[in-house]
């Protein structure tokens, strides 16, 4: 197994880097690939890293038939239109955070935008969006609901130049560019002032794998198709890298029918399974433990431009 001689982010040398993991999902068997932590700035992160070949490859159809075999048939990612019904809670979720940092008549630009069952909604309410989706089943689909829809952000800063935003989102993205911190640079240069950047991680400290410790998930988890994995402590050091006022917020996606179905058969797609026994409040007060103790699975960063 190769081993790296430094942390990719922090630069901490080879003795402060350990192996997670050599169970990379959806790796090719024939090439040795590995998940390492950093001591020092507490990242996960793939090794040997993806090539930009590779890393292009799974941003285009392959990332799509990918997602469908990890979210399973009632994921509905292969349709825009059951991607969007099937999103509608996450997308209430998020509203939750984003609602404070709306002002009336808004730019919004996501990247990463998939159905648009985020976008959509804000352009109906009278919002100003684009979005960037590399993916063509959903970019087409989005288009045809009359929003601006570019496969890159090279793109759309050729095809609109000197336009900024007043808010770039993004979700499940960021653990995916090989280069954060010139990612979030970049989306920095296409805020207007006060404009702010709000996006969504897995953390790494999902209770699945730190509190439960379940092999299948493991098995699950560390995918090829993310060159990192995020903790509070590395996200903070990412962000601190910015020089810029941010926030850094607790989430919990998956409810604790979720978690049984994972505990009992080792598989996804568990999501209010038992919620109707167990009762909405039941299910509401297992995420708030999870949220207040830290072990739970999403993390929410908002960066604000000065
Ligand atoms: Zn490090």
């Amino acid at each position: 197994m190769a081993i790296p001689e430094n942390c990719p982010l922090c630069k901490a040398s080879a003795a402060k880097q350990a192996v997670v993991t050599s169970h990379v999902y959806g790796s090719d068997e024939n090439f040795s690939r590995a998940f390492f932590h950093c001591e020092s700035c507490d990242v996960r992160y793939q090794f040997p890293s993806l090539t930009p070949d590779e890393e292009a490859r799974f941003y285009t159809a392959e990332f799509e038939s990918f997602m469908a075999n990890r979210a399973g048939s009632a994921g509905g990612w292969q349709k825009a239109e059951e991607h969007i019904v099937a999103n509608e809670l996450t997308r209430q979720r998020r509203m939750k955070y984003i609602e404070r940092h709306l002002k009336e008549g808004a730019s919004i630009l996501e990247v990463g935008c998939s159905s648009g069952f985020m976008l959509l909604p804000f352009s109906e309410s009278g919002y100003s969006c684009a979005g960037v989706e590399p993916s063509g089943v959903f970019s087409e689909f989005v288009k045809g609901k009359g929003l601006k829809i570019y496969d890159s952000l090279d793109n759309l800063i050729k095809s609109r130049p000197n336009e900024l935003f007043d808010l770039i989102l993004h979700f499940f993205v960021l653990e995916h560019i090989a280069q954060p911190v010139d990612f979030l640079k970049r989306q920095l240069s296409l805020l207007k002032p006060g404009g702010k950047i709000i996006f969504e991680i897995p953390n790494a400290n999902d209770p699945l794998y730190s509190v439960y410790d379940i092999p299948a998930f493991e098995h699950f988890y560390w995918s090829v198709a993310h060159p990192w994995y995020f903790s509070e402590i590395s996200t903070h050091y990412l962000l601190k890298k910015l020089g810029l006022p941010y926030e850094l917020i607790r989430e919990q996606r998956y409810d604790f029918s979720n978690h049984m179905v994972w505990a009992r058969d080792g598989k996804p797609g568990g999501m209010g399974r038992f919620t109707k026994t167990l009762g909405e409040d039941f299910e509401e007060s297992y995420k708030q433990v999870l949220i207040k103790t830290g072990y739970c699975d999403t993390l929410v960063g908002i960066v604000t431009k000065k």
